[in-house]
C-alpha cells in the first residue's frame, strides 16, 4: 500500500515538474515573472506559432533567467511602465537549453552555416541564451496585444535588422510608428543595461558572450 502510494506520488510530482525548469532552478536561475509583477511570457518555442511550427520546448514553459538579468529587466521594466504607463514587456526566449540550440539550427538548412548564424547562434559556439543572459521580447499595450514592430519575432530577412532601420525608414519600407514602437522597447532595455544587436530588434543581450561564458555554466 504505501509502495503504491509512493508510486503515485512520484507519478504526480513528475508530471508537474519540468525537468529543464528544475534545473534552471537548481542553477540558480529566477523565474521572471514570479521577480517581475505584471511581466508577460509567451515562450515562442513552446507553441507552434515559430518558425519550425512545431513545439521545439516541450514542457519548458517559464522564462527563466539569471538573477543579474533579472534584475536589469527589472530596472528596464520600470523605466518602460514610467515612460509609457500601463505598457509591459512580453518575453518570447529566455534561457534556452543548448539541446533545443541543435533543434533550432537544424531547423534551418536552407541557410549555409554562414548565413544561419545571423539568426540563430551555432551550437557549437553557444548561445547567450544558453547561459540564461540574453533574452528575446517585445512591448504589449495595456491590453496585452503586442505593439507593431514592421516584422513578427523570428523574421529572417533585413526588415528586422535595427542596423538598418534609417534606410528603411527613408525608403518608406518601414512606418515610422513601427521605428518608434521600437525605439520604445529599445530605451528601456538600454536604460535596464542591455545591449542591442544588429539582426534581431527583439534580441538583447546583458552580457557579451564572452562575459557570459565567464560568469556562468552553459544550460543543457
Ligand atoms: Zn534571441
Amino acid at each position: 500500500m504505501l509502495l503504491l502510494f509512493l508510486v503515485f506520488f512520484l507519478s504526480v510530482f513528475s508530471e508537474s515538474t519540468c525537468v529543464y525548469e528544475k534545473t534552471m532552478a537548481e542553477q540558480g536561475l529566477v523565474e521572471v515573472q514570479q521577480a517581475i509583477p505584471g511581466i508577460l511570457v509567451e515562450l515562442k518555442y513552446a507553441t507552434t506559432d515559430n518558425f519550425m511550427h512545431k513545439n521545439v520546448y516541450g514542457c519548458l514553459q517559464k522564462a527563466y533567467l539569471q538573477k543579474e538579468v533579472v534584475a536589469r529587466l527589472k530596472k528596464a521594466q520600470a523605466y518602460l511602465s514610467a515612460s509609457h504607463p500601463g505598457y509591459h514587456f512580453l518575453i518570447y526566449d529566455a534561457t534556452r537549453p543548448l539541446s533545443k540550440q541543435w533543434d533550432l539550427w537544424n531547423a534551418l538548412p536552407q541557410y549555409p552555416p554562414k548565413v544561419r548564424s545571423n539568426y540563430v547562434a551555432d551550437p557549437a559556439e553557444h548561445s547567450i541564451h544558453n547561459y540564461g543572459s540574453a533574452v528575446d521580447l517585445t512591448v504589449a499595450d495595456e491590453k496585452g496585444r503586442p505593439l507593431e514592430m514592421g516584422t513578427p519575432f523570428d523574421f529572417f530577412g533585413e526588415m528586422a535588422y535595427p542596423s538598418r532601420e534609417k534606410e528603411l525608414l527613408a525608403s518608406g519600407k518601414l512606418a515610422p510608428k513601427f521605428y518608434q514602437n521600437r525605439l520604445i522597447l529599445r530605451q528601456a532595455m538600454v536604460h535596464g543595461g542591455f545591449m542591442p544587436i544588429l539582426y534581431e530588434w527583439w534580441h538583447f543581450n546583458a552580457f557579451s558572450r564572452l562575459e557570459a561564458k565567464r560568469r556562468f555554466s552553459v544550460l543543457r
